[in-house]
């Protein structure tokens, strides 16, 4: 069978790599290699800036109105798609059928859809003085701009950075992640019939090492915006920091589930189900400590296992499907090695633990069955470093300060959640808890108008709403003296 082959997107067209070499993309549902992508290099990324650069004093001139008018069309191609770009997703990336379907895509819509409208309304500041002066704040594109985003949530993520970009006036140098391309090149064909202007959206397909570091490199592109790993993130910083580019990390994350013993219990259980496993627990925002308190530990324990037992693990085109594969045979291993790494510090598995191996097409598949461990101390290196995999720990706490001070004990700070009636404590726990996102009483719920990112290692910089616009323009104060 003949393979399909994605290409670059570059002034508007379809590009083929200068050097002419491809590399494979693997389906991790069989383990087997399906497509081709671009081996992009610098010069393909010169390329695309100087496409980009070309397009800008358009671009940044087009009326909001107009610019708006594009980005819905991309959101309706996004939205008319919907079937064949969910399918492609969970090819790509493993995940099943009806997460791409419910979230991923639509996901990706809204993000245009979002930011189309929010352009519209975005205002500057202006500071009367006393004495007849005015200041004024003008917000301003930046130029062109670099995007690069990771493979958990491949189009959810890539159009989270690329939509504002484009709204706020700015042209795009953008890279999706090598493992799971195939999603980005389609909305390189959705563009194209949405009447974006050439050179506007440039995507650039390759690894991270060649193409990432291109663009983090070029000295002409003034700002980078990025999600993926913190060691990724630290390079990128030290790269750029020189240059004084703008920078938006959004990085890894080893999120805290806290649940008191006055919850809402039915909810928080199913909840924390999928807080702790959905996407194969790929996703920055799962909760992968899960610190229960004392008098409600046991039954918990014994209703989160059965339940996450129950889970079906299975080719992720079923519907019924509810844990897909792990996104690469690197990483199953990666997170196989964590497993290995709780049992020599003294875990207990409760469930899980075990590749899993599937009939039929899925033989080869990169399966793991999700697991939950116990017996385990905060500070230990399996409840520090961050697995991203169906792996979570849970663990009694006693009191609010011992937990607070658990949950506080890693390196990252990016999401927590927090399940409890008590009013009070919640607002408490909430100030003293050291993330960029806490949830009360459930658990991924987004409204695109709120800062989204993290402390400490697990960012700089807030994505969402207001702050990516403000993140996408560059200010400018006129003070005006008139009296
Ligand atoms: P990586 O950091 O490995 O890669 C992210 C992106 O950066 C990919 O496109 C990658 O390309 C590229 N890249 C790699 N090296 C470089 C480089 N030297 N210069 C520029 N770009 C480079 O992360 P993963 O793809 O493995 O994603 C998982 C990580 O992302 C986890 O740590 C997770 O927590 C984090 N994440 C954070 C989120 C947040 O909002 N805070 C949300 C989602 C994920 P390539 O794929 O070709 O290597």
């Amino acid at each position: 069978m003949r393979q399909q082959v994605i290409h670059n997107y570059i002034n508007g067209d379809f590009a083929t790599p200068i050097s002419g070499k491809y590399l494979d993309v693997s389906e991790p549902a069989t383990g087997h290699t399906y497509c081709l992508l671009p081996d992009a290099e610098e010069e393909d990324v010169e390329k695309a800036y100087q496409a980009a650069e070309k397009a800008f004093p358009l671009w940044s001139s087009t009326t909001k109105e107009e610019r708006s008018n594009i980005l819905l069309n991309i959101a309706n191609g996004i939205e008319q798609q919907l079937e064949k770009l969910a399918l492609a997703e969970t090819k790509d990336n493993g995940k099943p059928l009806s997460l791409s379907k419910t979230v991923d895509i639509p996901r990706a819509a809204t993000n245009f859809r979002f930011f189309a409208t929010a352009i519209l309304h975005f205002a500057s500041e202006s500071h009367a003085m006393e004495e007849g002066i005015i200041n004024y704040t003008l917000r301003k594109p930046i130029g062109v701009v670099g995007c690069i985003s990771p493979w958990n949530l491949p189009l959810y993520l890539f159009t989270w950075k690329i939509a504002p970009a484009l709204a706020a006036g700015n042209c795009v140098v953008a890279k999706p992640s090598e493992i799971t391309p195939m999603t980005a090149f389609l909305l390189s064909e959705i563009c194209m019939q949405a009447g974006l202007p050439p050179g506007v959206l440039n995507i650039v397909h390759g690894l991270g090492a060649k193409v990432g570091n291109a663009i983090v490199q070029h000295p002409k592109i003034a700002a980078i915006s990025f999600t993926g790993g913190t060691a990724t993130g630290a390079h990128i910083a030290k790269v750029a920091a020189p240059m004084f580019k703008k920078l938006s990390l959004e990085l890894g994350g080893k999120n805290a589930t806290i649940i008191f013993d006055d919850c809402d219990y039915e909810n928080m259980l199913n909840t924390v189900v999928k807080s702790a496993f959905s996407n194969q627990g790929q996703i920055c925002l799962c909760g992968s400590r899960i610190f229960i308190e004392r008098p409600l530990y046991e039954k918990f324990k014994h209703d989160f296992i059965q339940k996450v037992a129950q889970l079906k693990v299975g080719d992720p085109l079923e519907e019924t499907s509810q844990v897909g594969a792990l996104v690469s045979e690197q990483h199953l291993n990666k997170v196989i090695s964590y497993i290995n790494l709780a049992k020599e510090e003294g875990g207990k598995v409760l469930t899980g633990g075990n590749r899993i191996q599937l009939d039929g097409r899925c033989i080869s598949g990169w399966f793991l069955a999700p697991t939950v461990i116990e017996g385990l101390p905060y500070h230990c290196r399996t409840n520090q470093e961050e697995i991203f995999g169906p792996v979570v720990t849970i663990a009694p706490f006693d009191t609010e300060e011992e937990v607070v001070q658990w949950a506080n004990s890693t390196p990252y700070g990016l999401a927590c959640s927090l399940w409890t009636n008590n009013l009070s404590r919640a607002h408490q726990m909430s100030d003293c808890i050291q993330t960029g996102i806490v949830w009360v009483n459930c658990w991924m719920v987004r409204d695109l108008r709120t800062p989204f990112g993290g402390m400490k290692q697990s960012g700089v910089g807030r994505e969402g709403g207001w702050e990516a616009l403000r993140f996408f323009t560059e200010p400018k104060n006129v003070c005006i003296k008139y009296g």
